[in-house]
Formats: structure tokens, sequence, C-alpha cells
């Protein structure tokens, strides 16, 4: 499972997952857009308009997918809720990957019921050129315990960490949604599709 904003999603996002599902060879990669995101300040567009964007993007792209579910609970979207209901439709035996950025992982000790996500998952951390900061204090204890060096020996349904490399694309949303609103192009940033979609839909632009 590979959750964001995907406000927008963007090259690195797509690259990122194409490929990690390619590298682990994945049955299915499921991108999942979160409705309300409880550690950041909401998305600048619509559930609906992530989401279409997101299936435009994967559309014929197996094994990339799209997973609604988070937009279909009326609650915050904890990876922690979307974890166990994927975990009950799959087998306990079934290998499930939680992909993270290196931001989104430094991030987990502030997660509600981090300390509960390796019991359902192992967790796949992507490189992320833009990021260089050293992991928190809080997660050091547990990358000693868990972390492997060789993510194609994770073994299991679940329960340790590794390392992706992946080609570095330092694309982020927030530089997408600033040239957006500075009336720049962001055209080979983001598909072709969602560039049509956001400028049919008349998205992120400035609010004058
Ligand atoms: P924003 O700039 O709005 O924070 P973002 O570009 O970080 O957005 P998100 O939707 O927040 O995108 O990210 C979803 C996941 O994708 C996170 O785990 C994040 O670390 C990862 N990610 C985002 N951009 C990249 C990238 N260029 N390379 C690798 N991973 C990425």
């Amino acid at each position: 499972m590979f959750g964001g904003t995907f406000d927008p999603l963007h090259i690195g996002h797509l690259r990122s997952a194409l490929e990690v599902a390619e590298f682990m060879a994945l049955d299915e990669l499921r991108l999942i857009p979160s409705a309300r995101p409880p550690h950041r300040s909401a998305p600048q567009v619509s559930a609906s308009d992530r989401l279409a964007m997101v299936e435009l993007a994967v559309a014929g792209l197996s094994p990339l997918c799209v997973d609604d579910r988070e937009l279909k609970r009326d609650k915050p979207s904890y990876s922690i809720d979307t974890l166990e209901s994927l975990r009950a439709e799959l087998g306990a035996d079934d290998q499930l990957f939680l992909l993270l950025g290196w931001d989104a992982f430094c991030g987990l000790p502030s997660w509600h019921r981090w300390t509960e996500l390796l019991e359902h998952c192992h967790i796949l951390v992507l490189q992320r050129p833009d990021a260089d900061s050293d992991a928190p204090e809080a997660l050091r204890n547990l990358l000693a315990a868990r972390s492997v060096n060789d993510p194609l020996s994770l073994s299991g349904p679940g329960g340790q960490i590794s390392f992706v490399w992946q080609t570095p694309l330092a694309v982020s949303a927030t530089q997408i949604r600033a040239l957006l609103a500075d009336g720049k192009s962001i055209r080979f940033l983001v598909p072709d599709a969602v560039l049509a979609y956001i400028h049919a839909h008349g998205l992120y632009r400035a609010v004058n």
C-alpha cells in the first residue's frame, strides 16, 4: 500500500511505485489517497479530484491500481485502520508492504497506534532525494531491531523494515502547486492525463 494526499499525484510517486513493484515483483501496488490526513493541512483540491487524477495516471498500468477505501471512511485517514482492513481481506500469511517516503517514515512516531503497524505489514522506505535528515531518536531502536539490508530477503507477512533504491526524482506536490499558482508549466512533472485534468478543472490556480 502506498498512501498519500496525492495533491496532485506526480512522477516522483509514480516512478517510485513502478520501480518498487517491479523490483519486489509485487502482485499489486495500491495507491491509496487519504481523505483527511491527520498530520497536515487539508489538501488543496477535493478528494474526488485527487482520486480522479490517480485513476487517470494508473489506468492500464498494472500492477499499479487505486484503492479508495480511505475516501469512503467518515473519519481521519489512519494507516493502522487501512492496514487492518486490508489484512482482513488477505490471508494471514500474505505479504503486505507499507511504502513510505523517507520524510513520511521519519514522521511515524506521531502516527496513531504507530507501534502496531509492523504487526500487519513490512515497511519499505523509499529514498527521497530532497530529504536528507537523520532518523528521529524514537525510530533508532526500531530500526536496529527490525531493519534488514536486502528488501528481497524480507520474509513472512510483516514485521520488518527495509530500504529501496529508486531513481531519485526531487519532485514534490508542494513544488507543483507553487508552479501552478505562479502560472508556470508543470509539464513532465505529472503525467499528461493529470496535466489535462488539472487544466480542464482549473485546479491549483492562484486565489487573487
Ligand atoms: P507535499 O509536497 O504536498 O507534501 P508530496 O509530494 O510529499 O506532497 P504526498 O502525497 O504527501 O506527496 O506523498 C505520498 C508519499 O509519497 C509519501 O510517503 C512521500 O514520502 C512519497 N513521495 C512523495 N514524493 C516523492 C518522491 N519525489 N520520491 C519518492 N517518494 C516520494
